[in-house]
């Protein structure tokens, strides 16, 4: 393996953290040259870029899993809709708004409702939902992590009140996109998605699975130098977990190095996107969330459905999933805590409009 000097790491580093344009033999060698105690500087690196921006303050989103019936067919994801393996749920407005309502007691700003891409819960539907909860709650944020709908739908959605989205691309190599996904799917269509919402004025996330089947470094390389043209105000990344009943449940997993590794890189490039530590990695590494705070992460999305509902929301086995909210909550403020961190109650909006970012690109 090819390794490159402490110089030309302090070299790279402080590329990334300018407005330079970084070379994409630059990313490639900072993921893939490094030995574990570069790794392990970088991520220090980024940690401190997080906590000058943020403070040690960590946001909290309450993530509400409306429904897993999908009409799609992701090779790597669980509530795909081939899977007759699983229980399907949806959520009624009823329920999402009493779990909003507890969110709310509990202290949070923002209710992060996510699911599978369900016809059921159509444009109309989720119209409503979001006028009744932003009636109940004009203060607090609504983030949508629902899947691809046409422009009209997202223009209606933030009508309605949605602050962000959330819309992982997954990967921006076309070639790779089909070997995840079924032919009625497309890279271009998810591509426009994005592109949408950022023109909708949502705060938009994307991201990637990291070591999903197939993926090269240099596919990763690309999807960074997406998000640069795309500058999204969120980027969720989290490693590929390979899922049982799934087309890729005999893969390789991602791992939490590779993973905490390409977040450290994103937070230098991306200092004040909010940056998540997703709940994929606590799938693989009880301390994954506190190993994403000290690589940069400075997001936690506390799940608070309804003790069914988590359960069933299987995109990939889920560990530690926790019976009473208020019980997960106490124990990620303790982690927390304990590596020298606090949780931030605020809204936690993106810092400044994109345009205003001084950095980089
Ligand atoms: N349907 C919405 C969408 O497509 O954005 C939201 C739900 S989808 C299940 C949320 C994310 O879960 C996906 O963007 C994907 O990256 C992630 N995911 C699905 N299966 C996974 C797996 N096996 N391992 C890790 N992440 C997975």
């Amino acid at each position: 393996m090819q390794t490159i000097s402490n110089e030309t790491l302090q070299q790279y580093t402080d590329l990334l953290k300018s407005n330079e344009k970084v070379m994409p033999d630059i990313y490639l060698a900072l993921l893939s040259q490094l030995n574990p105690q570069q790794q392990d500087w970088l991520r220090q690196q980024a940690a401190q870029t997080a906590v000058g921006q943020f403070g040690k303050g960590i946001y909290v989103r309450a993530l509400i899993e409306i429904s897993n019936y999908c009409k799609n067919n992701c090779y790597y994801c669980g509530i795909r809709c081939a899977n007759t393996t699983i229980q399907r749920y949806r959520l009624t407005q009823e329920q999402i708004i009493e779990a909003c309502q507890k969110a709310d007691q509990l202290g949070f700003k923002t209710f992060v409702l996510q699911g599978g891409e369900d016809p059921q819960q159509n444009d109309e539907w989720m119209v409503q939902l979001i006028t009744n909860i932003k009636t109940l709650f004009p203060q607090h944020a609504i983030t949508l992590s629902i899947g691809e709908r046409d422009k009209e739908a997202y223009r209606r959605f933030k009508q309605a009140g949605a602050d962000r989205f959330l819309l992982r691309h997954e990967t921006y190599n076309a070639k790779h996109y089909c070997q995840l996904h079924p032919h009625n799917m497309s890279r271009d269509n998810r591509i426009n998605c994005l592109r949408q919402l950022k023109e909708l004025g949502y705060q938009t996330g994307t991201g990637i699975m990291v070591g999903s089947p197939y993926q090269t470094m240099q596919d990763i390389v690309e999807d960074i130098l997406f998000m640069e043209q795309l500058l999204p105000e969120m980027i969720g990344i989290g490693p590929f977990i390979a899922t049982p009943n799934t087309p890729f449940e005999q893969q390789a997993s991602g791992t939490v190095d590779q993973t905490t590794l390409l977040l450290a890189l994103l937070r230098l490039r991306f200092p004040k996107a909010l940056i998540p530590a997703t709940t994929a990695l606590t799938a693989l590494d009880d301390h994954g969330r506190e190993k994403a705070i000290l690589s940069g992460a400075n997001v936690i999305m506390p799940n608070v459905s309804p003790p069914d509902a988590r359960e069933k929301y299987a995109i990939y086995t889920k560990k530690n999933i926790f019976s009473e909210t208020a019980d997960a909550i106490a124990d990620i403020q303790n982690r927390v805590n304990n590596i020298g961190y606090h949780i931030d109650w605020t809204r936690g909006d993106y810092p400044l409009t994109i345009k205003q970012q001084n950095n980089h690109v």
